[in-house]
């Protein structure tokens, strides 16, 4: 049984105020594998105070002290990748190659930022002025349960990049995760209140973050709905916000596409991260002239995912994160049927010999992107095929969401894929492939988010410009 029992405030270890204890599972088997102690509004005022008076020095610090320091971040948290793999697996089982990459992610991320700060002008002439890029302040980084290590690190690396100090509140629902993460940041033994992280509540600590005046910035990642309440609650002091939020993200698959090898690749899209992405591809788009070819593919393709056990290396589909996630899929399988959607593969229930919180990897055919199951984010393996009768009704079907974190395209023709591709209105379009890089912004249009993360432009939502005039002779 795991029990943490601390956060981490000014470089140590304490006792939170806060008294609360709050179960954490293990969705593979259903079972309480821990307690965590919850912070309370008097250690986020705290952790902000630690916070703010280390910005005093660290906002003066130099490229290449901030440089070093992320450099031992990165070797610090390196050294823990395995135990952060298995903190995924075992708290929300995530599937083993998910969370092998998100380790290998949450330390490169240190690289990354290193490497975007080394060549980033902080400093520029405009004319006659002088524009300095000052680091924003105290930022507050909150993660959600299927990302927490992940963007931990990534946001602490950018935010520390810039200058900026922070209090980090991660999900509550990972607070194994967070106590891995936590113990490497603390192995590089950088200086007091760079960093200081408090588990607890939404509705308690990050409400305290979104609204305490000393917090100049909001970087959140979770859901469309909290989201926007941040952004609420963060009006009256006029913070920055970066908002990662939800999607519903269109494959396109092109009229000139090999579906044998389109299908399967937009089934994986769909179903990554057992289906609890951000990014998950889960509307699925075919020419209507090929939707029974299309759904004899998806229906093999679903048949060759591997569900069950995230301790096994083949398994693809983990559980749902909780028994409340469990039935909200379910409760979406069931609106699909009602709704008039055609179940091609998967359906309500458990797969055969799986107890835990596992779903049905489950695909609906004859969808139509009025249903509620091709508008809302359902947050599990459950995709939907739709059809279009040419390219102009694929990519009005794509864009007609209220989302636009992600697209994927998939077809023969490379340049035609990308002209289309140019058309889709998402922060992040996928050309015939699962691809990664590491500098482009990532970030969503629409009810997806606000700003971008990584490379320069991630760097510069922790950046205020400052220009100085008269620093130059007319
Ligand atoms: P969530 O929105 O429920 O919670 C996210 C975080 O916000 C948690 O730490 C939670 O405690 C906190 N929170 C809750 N209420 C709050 C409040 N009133 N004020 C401040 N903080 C509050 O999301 P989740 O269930 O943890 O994660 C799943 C969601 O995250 C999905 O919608 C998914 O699409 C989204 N997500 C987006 C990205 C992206 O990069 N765009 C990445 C991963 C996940």
């Amino acid at each position: 049984m795991h029990s943490i029992d601390q956060i981490y405030i000014d470089g140590t270890f304490v006792t939170p105020h806060g008294e609360e204890r709050f179960d954490l599972y293990n969705p593979a088997t259903a079972k309480v594998i821990g307690t965590v102690r919850l912070g309370d509004v008097e250690d986020t005022r705290r952790a902000i105070a630690a916070a703010k008076r280390a910005f005093e020095t660290y906002s003066r610090s130099t490229v290449a002290e901030r440089i070093e320091l992320l450099h031992r971040l990165h070797k610090a948290v390196a050294a823990r990748a395995d135990d952060m793999s298995a903190a995924m697996t075992e708290e929300y089982g995530a599937p083993p190659e998910r969370a092998h990459w998100t380790s290998v992610y949450a330390a490169q991320s240190f690289l990354d930022a290193a490497k975007t700060l080394e060549t980033y002008p902080l400093s520029r002439r405009i004319g006659t002025a002088e524009v300095m890029m000052e680091p924003v302040g105290v930022a507050a980084l909150i993660t959600p349960w299927n990302a927490n290590a992940g963007f931990i690190c990534s946001k602490l690396a950018t935010a520390l990049a810039a200058g900026c100090t922070v209090v980090i509140k991660p999900s509550e629902m990972s607070a194994i995760q967070t106590q891995v993460v936590l113990e490497a940041l603390h192995d590089a033994g950088l200086p007091k209140g760079l960093y200081n992280v408090v588990n607890g509540r939404g509705d308690v600590v990050g409400n305290e973050l979104s609204t305490n005046r000393d917090i100049a910035k909001v970087s959140f990642t979770g859901s469309t709905a909290v989201g926007k309440t941040i952004m609420r609650a963060a009006t009256e002091t006029l913070k920055r916000v970066t908002l990662e939020l939800g999607g519903k993200s269109p494959t396109v698959i092109l009229p000139d596409a090999d579906l044998e090898t389109a299908i399967p690749l937009a089934v994986a899209a769909g179903f990554v991260n057992s289906g609890q992405a951000c990014i998950a591809g889960t509307r699925i788009l075919v020419h209507a002239d090929r939707l029974e070819e299309a759904n004899r593919l998806v229906k093999a393709a679903v048949e060759n995912t591997v569900v069950g056990d995230p301790l096994d290396a083949r398994t693809e589909v983990g559980p749902m994160v909780s028994l409340k996630q469990w039935e909200r899929v379910q409760n979406y399988i069931r609106l699909g049927t009602e709704g008039g959607a055609t179940l091609l593969a998967g359906g309500e229930g458990k797969p055969d010999g799986l107890g835990g919180y596992f779903v049905k990897p489950t695909v609906f055919t004859n969808v139509t992107n009025d249903m509620q199951i091709a508008r809302e984010e359902i947050f599990g393996p459950v995709l939907s095929v739709l059809t279009y009768r040419d390219e102009e009704e694929a990519i009005a079907i794509a864009n007609d969401t209220d989302y636009g974190l992600q697209a994927v395209v998939i077809g023969a023709d490379l340049a035609h894929a990308h002209e289309v591709a140019g058309r889709l209105q998402a922060g992040r379009v996928l050309i015939n492939g699962m691809h990664h890089e590491p500098f482009a912004p990532f970030g969503g249009f629409k009810q997806s988010g606000i700003g971008r993360e990584f490379g320069t432009f991630g760097l510069e939502a922790y950046l205020e410009p400052k220009s100085l005039l008269g620093a130059f002779a007319a």
